[in-house]
């Protein structure tokens, strides 16, 4: 069974409460239960000396008498006068214990309480008493001239003392029994708030458990909840961050296996298509072979197969070339050696260069390139416009044109190269850059293309800091490349 927290902390309250006034009503009571005690011992001494003072006096002012002859003739005027100083009700003993006079009223009845014993008591010259039914009976000795002559009894109410404890006890206990309500209601309603803090506590402890982290302590209060609700908010926090760097690092992670992933992929695939690429110029020139081993006097097979191993084994070797090119690029930067290169004078150098295959073709290039100098290794710049030259006269229209141009923009020199060819479709765009893609395989191989050129291109000019992007795709392609300039006076020659 649970039962609250402030439920136990207000009954804890009660019975402590019940404890302490119990305790207190009993030492009070105690306390005042003796002093009434000792009040009335030395009210009853003094009455005591009184009444012998008073025996002694009739004995000597009187007749010459024997103390018990005196008592026997004397006892009962004498009760009744000593009643009269005292205001209590007195009884007097001979010293043979016989009753010789009272001031009590009527005959000896059941109320009289028989106090035999401390008449013994009393008769042996101590004081004693008795309390019985309301009343306390005290006892003591009477002096004679010589020895003791009798015994004095004085009777004592005790109503007076007894009510008075009693209204104390109830007093006590009507007070207690409100005090001990009233704790109880306040107590319940105090630990109530205390409850409903630490149940905010709680709260906000299964908001962190699902994860919703809080934004602010759960309690403002200047005590111990206060502070254990700064702890749970501080712990929320390093929670939420520790989570969100823990979730970031998943994610990193994520992304690195999905990375490596996609690259063994590609490697698959790039390795697979290297096999296929290298396989049919074999197969050709293994055919070829074949079939000169079967007619080697053939003269037009031979013509035919001198041609065409010549031409298989050219493209297998630009093949291996720009393969081994690509893996270089990849895997090391030592043939990359950077320097200080005139674009205008170096365009123009290869546009020359390029010039005889054109014209085979019959088309023209045109060079409009202003002045400009880029940190570059000359060889890879080299290998990056001989590759889109030589695309830009295969993929070009008889009589057609290729056209250079550049121009400086904020510290950066932007170069086109323009044909008017069949252009590029536009469903291809994103996947010419990529390694063995070609558009169309057979005008690819006729013309003795790789699908590695282009491949090779994107990576030798980022390689080297630049950036290159297909403009236009259709009546032609178009590419755009840029470099950084650098000023010539920061690197003097
Ligand atoms: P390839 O050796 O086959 O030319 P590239 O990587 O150089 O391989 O080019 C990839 C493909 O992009 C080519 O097969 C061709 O279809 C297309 N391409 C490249 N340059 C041009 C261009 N100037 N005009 C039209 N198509 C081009």
């Amino acid at each position: 069974m649970r039962i609250s927290i402030k439920l136990k902390f207000s009954l804890f309250l009660a019975v402590l409460l019940i404890l302490a006034v119990s305790v207190l009503s009993y030492f009070v009571l105690r306390g005042v239960e003796r002093n009434q005690q000792g009040q009335i011992e030395s009210s009853l001494a003094q009455h005591i000396t009184t009444v012998n003072l008073r025996v002694k006096q009739t004995f000597y002012t009187g007749a010459r008498l024997e103390p018990q002859q005196f008592l026997q003739q004397r006892g009962r005027a004498l009760a009744a006068e000593l009643a009269g100083f005292t205001g209590l009700e007195v009884t007097l003993y001979d010293i043979q214990g016989q009753q010789v006079g009272t001031s009590a009223q009527g005959e000896p009845g059941p109320d009289r309480p028989d106090v035999s014993t401390a008449l013994g008591y009393a008769l042996n010259n101590k004081v004693a008493y008795q309390s019985e039914g309301g009343r306390l009976f005290y006892l003591a000795p009477l002096q004679g001239p010589d020895e003791q002559m009798g015994v004095v009894q004085l009777q004592y109410p005790l109503k007076n003392a007894q009510s008075f404890q009693q209204t104390l006890l109830n007093l006590f206990l009507t007070t207690g029994g409100a005090v001990l309500v009233f704790s109880f209601i306040f107590g319940y309603l105090y630990f109530n708030r205390a409850a409903a803090a630490i149940g905010r506590l709680r709260q906000s402890a299964e908001q962190i458990r699902r994860a919703d982290y809080i934004k602010a302590p759960p309690l403002q209060r200047k005590d111990e909840l206060g502070e254990l609700a700064e702890g749970i908010f501080f712990m929320s926090r390093e929670i939420e961050s520790s989570i969100a760097a823990k979730d970031e690092e998943r994610r990193k992670l994520q992304l690195a296996v999905e990375k490596l992933q996609a690259l063994e992929q590609q490697q698959k695939q790039y390795i697979g298509n290297i096999s296929h690429e290298f396989k049919t110029p074999l197969t050709s020139i293994k055919a070829y072979v074949d079939l000169l081993n079967m007619y080697e006097d053939d003269p037009e097979l031979l013509h035919d197969a001198k041609i065409s191993i010549a031409k298989e084994t050219q493209r297998l070797y630009e093949m291996v070339e720009k393969v081994l090119q690509l893996t270089a690029l990849e895997k090391y930067d030592f043939e990359s050696q950077a320097g200080l290169l005139e674009i205008e004078e170096t365009l123009r150098d290869i546009c020359s260069r390029m010039k005889g295959k054109a014209e085979r073709y019959g088309l023209t290039i045109t060079l409009d390139v202003k002045p400009a100098h880029i940190w570059i290794d000359k060889e890879s710049f080299m290998h990056i416009f001989i590759n889109l030259l030589d695309n830009a006269i295969k993929y070009n229209v008889p009589q057609g044109t290729i056209r250079l141009h550049s121009e400086v923009k904020d510290q950066r020199v932007y170069i086109t190269v323009r044909d008017s060819g069949i252009g590029i479709p536009e469903e291809s765009r994103d996947l010419i850059f990529e390694p063995f893609y070609t558009v169309n395989r057979d005008r690819s191989r006729a013309s003795g293309g790789t699908g590695l050129g282009l491949s090779l291109v994107h990576n030798l000019v980022e390689k080297q800091g630049g950036s290159i992007t297909l403009l236009d795709s259709s009546g032609g392609a178009e590419f755009l490349l840029s470099f950084p300039v650098v000023t010539v006076e920061s690197f003097p020659l």
